[in-house]
């Protein structure tokens, strides 16, 4: 292996410690965060990342409250829920877990979010923002992307940057960050004819795709960075977990790569706390 290793752990926990702080900074000056996260339905993976997103909230110090919503609950529940958070002057961050249970609209939920209370960055005024170059509320996993690059000290102005994906909640928030950083970006996605040879040509290399280790050394240029967003079961093992990468393969070419699990992974959340605290300051102007 010749890439340095991304310890995403230790970035995380830089970020919390930094959250925790100004969370007691806010509280001294009178303003609690408060986060409420909103489960509906009981899909095992989301009871998990629900309650380890309260836990870390509560533990920074935060107002933190999961609400459990029914799998049978209607759009106007959801809906209803959401209105009344919106109004509630003790919570700054609503989060609305996805999936919801099939026949719910998720995209009609996050148009209800209050911009400003937003945590995940969804709602289509947050995107405009982002896309605009205004301050806004950002998703939080490719946020946390650009945070690693930073304590890595890599700067993507004048890279170029590709990213394989185009989702609105990872892909493309993460093309819009490198954009704004001024790299050069490149989106893949699966219409996209020699997909090898065009990351072959990255310096800053995203995976975002879904699909367990498909980007092989074959798609790295030597001495590129490599991030690995993917979150893939590995088949035949129950709690294993891999990335879009094959790690072995691509540590070989590259000069800096994110492992899975302890990536990208652990960012997600600390920024989703970062985001609570900055929604929080914006609603009570609190810098
Ligand atoms: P989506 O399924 O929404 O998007 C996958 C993207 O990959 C699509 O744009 C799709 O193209 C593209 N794609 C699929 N197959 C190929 C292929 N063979 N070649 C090129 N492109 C392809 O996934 P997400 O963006 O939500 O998530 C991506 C990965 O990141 C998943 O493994 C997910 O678990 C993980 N993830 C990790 C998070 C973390 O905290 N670390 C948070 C969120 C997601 P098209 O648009 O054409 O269909």
């Amino acid at each position: 292996m010749s890439a340095a290793v991304i310890d995403g752990k230790q970035v995380a926990a830089q970020v919390l410690e930094e959250v925790g702080r100004e969370v007691e900074q806010l509280k001294a000056a009178g303003v609690t965060p408060g986060l409420a996260v909103v489960l509906v339905g009981d899909d095992p993976a989301s009871q998990v990342y629900t309650s380890n997103k309260e836990r870390t909230a509560r533990e920074l110090g935060m107002h933190s409250v999961l609400y459990r919503l029914s799998a049978t609950s209607t759009q106007a529940e959801v809906a209803d829920l959401v209105r009344t958070l919106n109004r509630d002057p003790a919570i700054h961050g609503i989060l609305v877990q996805s999936p919801l249970p099939k026949g719910l609209d998720m995209d009609a939920v996050v148009r209800l979010i209050d911009p400003l209370k937003d945590v995940d960055g969804f709602h289509p005024e947050n995107v405009g923002r982002l896309w605009t170059g205004q301050d806004g509320l950002v998703p939080c996993t490719p946020a946390g992307v650009m945070r690693l690059l930073e304590a890595y000290g890599v700067d993507p102005k004048g890279k170029h940057a590709v990213v394989v994906g185009r989702s609105n909640i990872v892909g493309k928030p993460m093309a819009a960050l490198l954009l704004a950083r001024h790299a050069t970006v490149t989106i893949c996605h699966s219409r996209t004819p020699d997909l090898a040879e065009t990351c072959r040509r990255a310096d800053i290399l995203v995976a975002a795709v879904g699909k367990l280790q498909m980007i092989t050394g074959e798609y790295v240029k030597p001495g590129a960075v490599v991030i690995d967003v993917g979150i893939n079961p590995v088949p035949g093992f129950k709690k294993r977990i891999r990335g879009d990468v094959d790690f072995d393969s691509a540590a070989e070419v590259a000069g800096l790569i994110t492992p899975v699990p302890g990536g990208v992974g652990p960012m997600t959340i600390a920024m989703l706390m970062a985001n609570a605290v900055k929604a929080a300051r914006m609603q009570t102007g609190k810098s």
